[in-house]
Parts: structure tokens; sequence; C-alpha cells
């Protein structure tokens, strides 16, 4: 079974814009894959819909085979998604976030703090553990969503624009990090508009430009094609 299989995914939102015109969209599991496009391509849409934020329109969304409507709570177990906008509260402590965050998934209380401790020593935050999240740079606010969204170690890891704003030597690192997450095994997908990233990172690749999938292809293939 694929880590992420779409089928003719449309979403049109309440004011009648149509942001999905019926995609289709196949990740394979140890994939590290890039779902590339312009500001407006539907990038956001498309994960809003996969991580339950957005309710689609019409089409299938599976994850490792599992129904994002129809078995959630199975989908949901196998899913770790990391926004573009920070959603955690601002006055908790980074320790905090992070574990409980685990609570949700059901991870004893000594489960999540061994994993939360582990990430946040891997991400550069364990220093931080103890100060209020609003105190942190966006860079390490952008590094605890990722802690956050590991913490029940999932098979599927999906990013929006991990690296916007983020500098060039800490873009880098996060980079290794999530290339290391990916050779133990955790099927990456990340959305970018830099070709550059896409390219750095990923094997495999999707462009999407008003809704619609345009490509599909390895990224070997797309720069032969270039
Ligand atoms: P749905 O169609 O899924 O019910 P809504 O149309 O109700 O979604 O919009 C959800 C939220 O997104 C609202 O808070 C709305 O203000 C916000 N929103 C509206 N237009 C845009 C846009 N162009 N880009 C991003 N967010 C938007
Ligand atoms: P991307 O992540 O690729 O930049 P989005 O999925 O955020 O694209 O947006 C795709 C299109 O849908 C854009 O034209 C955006 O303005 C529109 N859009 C996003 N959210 C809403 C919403 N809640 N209501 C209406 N339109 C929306």
């Amino acid at each position: 079974t694929a880590a992420l299989s779409i089928r003719n995914l449309q979403k049109t939102y309440s004011n009648g814009f149509t942001a999905l015109k019926g995609i289709d969209l196949e990740v394979q599991p140890g994939d590290f894959f890039a779902l590339l496009g312009p500001n407006g391509a539907g990038k956001s849409t498309t994960i809003g819909i996969i991580s339950s934020l957005v309710n689609k329109s019409e089409g299938d969304v599976r994850i490792f085979g599992k129904d994002i409507v129809k078995e959630s709570s199975q989908a949901k177990q196998l899913l770790g998604v990391v926004p573009q906008e920070f959603n955690f509260n601002q006055f908790e402590k980074v320790l905090d976030i992070v574990v409980n965050q685990a609570g949700f998934y059901g991870l004893s209380k000594a489960r999540a703090q061994t994993k939360a401790e582990e990430y946040l020593r891997k991400l550069e935050l364990w220093d931080k553990r103890d100060t209020q999240a609003r105190l942190l740079s966006g860079g390490m606010k952008r590094r605890l969503m990722i802690a956050r969204a590991l913490i029940h170690e999932p098979e599927l890891l999906i990013l929006d624009e991990p690296t916007a704003g983020v500098d060039i030597e800490l873009r880098r690192s996060m980079w290794a990090f999530l290339q290391e997450i990916n050779a133990a095994g955790t099927t990456i997908i990340l959305t970018t508009h830099y070709l550059e990233e896409a390219e750095s990172l990923c094997r495999n690749i999707a462009i999407i430009d008003h809704g619609t999938i345009v490509t599909h292809t390895s990224i070997k293939e797309l720069l032969k094609q270039l």
C-alpha cells in the first residue's frame, strides 16, 4: 500500500472558489516527496484535507490504506503534520507543548517524556524546554512544531513550507534533520515553492498549479526535462 494515496480530490470553498480540481497523487513508503507549486496553487488546501482540518468536496484520501474519513483515528495515528502557521499555545512551555501532544495519541507519560527529550535534543531545543513558546525565535518555533509532530512516531510526516522565512544556515540543518528521519524509515512529504529545496532533498515530486497536478515524476526525470 502507498503511504499516501489521493484520488480525484476536489475542494470548493464555501465562497464558491474551487481550490482543487480533482487531483491524483501517490507517495510510496520511505519516499521523500515534494509537492511543488506557486503561492495559491492548492498545497495548503491539500495538506489541510489530509490532516482533517479542511473538509473535502469530493474524492478519496488514504494514509497507508486507511481512509481519512472512514478510518480517521487509525489514519491520524500514522500521520504527523507541521502546518505553516504556528498553532501552539504561545504561553505554554516548550516541553509541555510536546508532551501534551502525546496525550492525543495515547502515549504513556513516561514514553512521552522520553520521546519529547529525544526530539527536543535532536532539534537543539532541549535547553529551551522551560521557556514559553512566545519567547522563541521563528526558527525555534518551526523546530518546536516538528518535534511536536513527531512525538507519536508517525509513519508519514507532512510539512507545509517548513523552511519558509528560515535563514540559509538553519535551513540546511533542518534539511539534515529531515534526511535523518527519512533514512530511519519515515516517509516525508513537504510542500515548497523552491525547486532548489525539492532538488536538494527529495526523490520524487509532483507539481501543482491552479488546483491541478501538472507533473508527477522523479526529481531525476524532472531535471532532465529542464
Ligand atoms: P470551508 O469551505 O471548508 O467551510 P470556509 O470557506 O468556511 O471553509 O473558510 C475557512 C476559513 O478560511 C475562514 O476562517 C475564512 O475566513 C478563511 N479564508 C477565506 N478565504 C481565504 C483565502 N483566500 N485564503 C485563506 N483563508 C481564507
Ligand atoms: P498554496 O498553499 O499552494 O499557496 P492554498 O491551498 O493556500 O495554496 O490556496 C489555494 C487557493 O484557495 C488560493 O487561491 C486561496 O486564496 C484559496 N483559498 C484558500 N483557503 C480558502 C478559503 N478558506 N476560502 C476560500 N478560498 C480559499
